[in-house]
């Protein structure tokens, strides 16, 4: 699960957390934060984790490496989640049956299910997110040009946003969708630059 695209999901199916670990080229991690902290901080509003695969098609299911994942922090939060993992056409859901530590059933995921709207939502950005990175639009923008709330917009337009200093040098890179809540993390002084809300 480690290279993979995902996002943490409430129990209303928004997203909590996009996790999209790769940063391209960017010396920065746009995902510092780990995800298990994050797991942990929201452990009483989740739903599940999501994830993608390759390719299309039915066959779509969990790898060794994604059940011993799920069943450690399953253990670790002491209950049981739900594990989506999309790829290009079709969506399952996985979901511990027991009565084995690494027992895991693999169900496509029902209508209901699908027609959800923030479930809609974040299945159309994950695709986006892993099946269409050359067709990522990148805005690119010096770090004093652009308020953080308007960063996090452009994100979840599904736009990559590339700040870069006043020699044009990439600082760090950011989305689509995995957008901080906080910037300090990254840019010690990016704060400053703006009302602490970004107004
Ligand atoms: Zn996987």
């Amino acid at each position: 699960m480690s290279i993979e695209n995902g996002c943490l999901i409430s129990l209303d199916g928004s997203v909590l957390h996009w996790h999209s670990p790769v940063g391209r080229s960017s010396v920065y991690l746009p995902d510092s934060r780990n995800l298990w902290d994050i797991i942990w901080e929201n452990r009483n509003n989740l739903y599940g984790f999501a994830h993608s695969h390759p390719g299309s098609g039915v066959g779509l299911g969990p790898s060794w490496e994604d059940i011993t994942t799920f069943s450690a922090i399953e253990i670790g939060l002491g209950k049981r989640l739900v594990w989506p993992i999309i790829n290009r056409d079709h969506v399952v859901l996985v979901k511990y049956s027991g009565p084995k530590k690494y027992h895991y059933d693999v169900e496509s995921a029902p209508e209901e299910f699908l027609c959800q709207d923030n479930t809609r939502n974040w299945i159309s950005k994950l695709r986006h997110l892993s099946y269409c990175d050359q067709d990522i639009e990148e805005i690119i923008i010096k770090k004093d040009e652009l308020s953080p709330d308007k960063i996090r917009e452009l994100g979840d337009q599904g736009k990559r946003v590339i700040i870069v200093n006043e020699h044009g040098k990439t600082m760090i890179e950011y989305g689509p969708y995995n957008m901080p809540d906080d910037y300090s993390d990254f840019y010690p002084d990016f704060e400053e630059q703006f009302s602490k809300k970004g107004n």
